[in-house]
């Protein structure tokens, strides 16, 4: 019996077949099977595979070492008891970081959407990117029913901050509070990224904070890949509206939609990569820096890690140009 119906084994051509291989494909056709020859994919130095900046990005960074070392904790990282060794629940913030992904790993499925306005390709003013953000939200967010979250929701949670941010922050999805309120990061994961921007020497109304799915999920359950695909049209043209220098990606589902990536958060936090991701070079995104860190929600459950959260954030800073405190 066979556990596989079918085998590739790839043979460089033209070269001679060894005998033994020979043998075991003269013993395959005895028992039924066929072979049959196809072109290997071009995987060469010159043409790096899709996942080639991720894996060049996971070099240890040295500038983020160099840049949180001695620095002054900010207030919201306050030393706290650590939790009960309960594990976490399996709610949607950033539960999941430490493990990976049960399933195989393979890029979000996501696609642009023909039936809305192209992607901004242009620099807008402040006013001019308010109104196209605005006519977003009201013609194509604010009544979606493309996926299955219309269906509990009681709104859409589409964005809020500066419409020419430089920075961005994009989470996961709205809580029962930011369905409530319309607005993202408005419980209590919101209050502590309202201090990690403080900690930043920011407030709330220079940068932008979006979410990945504009709906909050059931329970607030993590969004399953359909969902945050479905969605994605929405969050790239607010990217492309805004044109931010840097993002931060705010837990695992940004981070592995932004990226299209199912590297674990934990592995890639703290690194600088480039936005839009080759998978997504085509797609008509402007260009900028995404950095990857641990989501508030996450943080309030596990504040042992607040100190590389702020690591992270201290990357940003310097990117940005920002002063860092003790400096
Ligand atoms: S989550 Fe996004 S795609 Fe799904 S219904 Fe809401 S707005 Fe539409």
């Amino acid at each position: 019996m066979f556990a596989h119906n079918l085998l590739i084994v790839q043979i460089p051509i033209p070269t001679e077949i060894p005998p033994a291989i020979t043998a075991w494909l003269r013993n395959d056709r005895r028992l039924g099977m066929a072979h049959y020859a196809c072109p290997a994919p071009e995987l060469s130095a010159d043409k790096p595979s899709p996942r080639e900046p991720i894996a060049r990005a996971e070099a240890p960074s040295r500038r983020a070492d160099d840049r949180s070392a001695g620095r002054p904790a900010p207030a919201w990282h306050e030393p706290r008891p650590a939790p009960a060794s309960r594990p976490a629940p399996e709610t949607m913030f950033g539960e999941a970081d430490a493990a990976p992904p049960r399933s195989a790993p393979r890029p979000l499925p996501i696609a642009d959407r023909a039936d809305l306005a192209p992607l901004n390709d242009r620099d807008l003013s402040v006013e001019e990117a308010a109104a196209a953000l605005a006519e977003l939200d009201r013609a194509a967010v604010k009544n979606c029913t493309t996926c299955r979250l219309h269906e509990k929701r009681t709104q859409t949670v589409f964005g809020v901050g500066h419409p020419r941010a430089e920075l961005m922050f994009v989470g996961e999805g709205p809580g029962a509070d930011e369905d409530a309120q319309g607005e993202p990061f408005v419980g209590k994961a919101g209050q502590l990224l309202t201090r990690m921007i403080a900690a930043m020497t920011l407030t709330r109304e220079q940068v932008y904070i979006a979410n990945t799915v504009k709906c909050r999920p059931p329970g607030n359950r993590t969004p399953v890949e359909d969902e945050m695909a479905a969605c994605w049209p929405y969050l790239a043209r607010q990217i492309a509206i805004i044109r931010p220098k840097l993002i931060v990606a705010l837990g695992r589902p940004a981070t592995q939609t932004l990226l299209a990536t199912t590297e674990a958060i934990s592995k890639i936090r703290g690194r600088e990569f480039p936005f839009p991701p080759p998978s997504l070079a085509t797609a008509g995104l402007p260009h900028c820096t995404l950095i990857p860190t641990f989501h508030p929600a996450y943080l309030l459950r596990s504040p042992d890690e607040k100190a590389k959260a702020w690591a992270d954030l201290q990357i940003a800073m310097r990117f940005l140009g920002l002063k860092l405190p003790g400096k």
